[in-house]
């Protein structure tokens, strides 16, 4: 059981429209209210985003509460994210969340970085402690991992490299977060293993998107799910009750927080929100 208050953080996505930008500052006022421990912005595949990222952080931590950027290895040399890094630092910008990203059809090599504890080290020898470092976490493993234990032991050494907490890709099977933080307390890993918390607002998109990134979507959820057809309103209904209820328990049993993948919407997170003691 906890006893601090959790902490929750949002992530978005850098706009790419005006209309995009316009949109991003109403979410944000609205989530602001929360007081959230920080907002955080991805970094597009193949350092396709950068410039918008940094806007992006930069503005919002502007706005008074601390934001995050992700920062991949993908397409990166040592001297870009040295320069990033400074650039950030000039900023007032603290946290970083640090990836391996995944490498864009069509690009041949990966960059000067194979692995994000790579870059987790990189971060520290060239900032010290200056930074807080959050790093990803696969409770179903990653899907490109050898084997669970594999998969385990590369974790591990992001967070031997330095990183201050853990945020997971998101799950539907509580069951896959408690084992992997019963896992972590065996091998001596105390830093917050934060759950990443995808809302359910549609389907197609949702299954597409777990198939890629190896979230498991359970066989009774997706039944349920592919039998409201087109029927919008009874989706949402059922993915509200559905996450919230995930939120619940996972707070109820020792979850730090929670880091909710906002896709720049912000009424399905306050909903989710709305329905859980916290
Ligand atoms: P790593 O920890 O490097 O692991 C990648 C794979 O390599 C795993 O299979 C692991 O087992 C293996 N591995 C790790 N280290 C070693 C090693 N030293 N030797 C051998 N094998 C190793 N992607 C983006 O492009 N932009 C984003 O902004 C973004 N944000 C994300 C935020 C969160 C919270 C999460 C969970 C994911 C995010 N992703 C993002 C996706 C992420 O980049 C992919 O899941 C990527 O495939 C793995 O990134 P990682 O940092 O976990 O990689």
């Amino acid at each position: 059981m906890t006893t601090q208050s959790p902490l929750f953080s949002f992530e978005f996505y850098p706009p790419k429209t005006e209309e995009g930008a316009e949109n991003l500052h109403l979410v944000h006022s609205k989530l602001a209210q929360l007081n959230p421990d920080f907002f955080s912005v991805t970094f597009g595949a193949g350092g396709s985003t950068r410039d918008k990222t940094f806007d992006t952080v930069v503005g919002i931590q502007a706005k008074g509460i601390a934001a995050a950027p992700h920062l991949s290895c993908v397409a990166s040399t040592k001297d870009n994210i040295r320069q990033i890094l400074k650039d950030y630092q000039d900023h007032g910008i603290a946290r970083i969340v640090a990836l391996r990203g995944d490498i864009p059809s069509g690009m041949m090599s990966a960059g000067e970085f194979r692995y994000a504890n790579e870059l987790v080290d990189f971060i520290r020898q060239e900032t010290g402690d200056y930074f807080q470092i959050h790093v990803a976490a696969y409770p179903e493993v990653h899907p490109q991992a050898s084997n669970a234990s594999e998969d385990f032991k590369n974790f591990k050494r992001k967070v031997d490299a330095g990183a201050n907490a853990a945020i997971t890709q998101y799950f539907y099977n509580a069951e896959a977060y408690f084992y992997f933080q019963d896992n972590c307390a065996k091998h001596g890993i105390d830093i917050p293993i934060v759950p990443g918390i995808m809302p359910i607002t549609q389907y197609a998109q949702l299954f597409r998107f777990s198939e890629m990134c190896g979230a498991d979507i359970p066989r009774w959820m997706r039944k349920r799910l592919e039998s409201f057809g087109d029927d919008r309103d009874s989706v949402q209904a059922f993915g509200l009750d559905l996450v919230s209820k995930l939120c619940q328990r996972l707070l109820d049993n020792g979850a730090p927080g929670l880091h909710f993948y906002t896709m720049n919407q912000s009424a399905p997170t306050l909903a989710i929100l709305d329905n859980i003691s916290h």
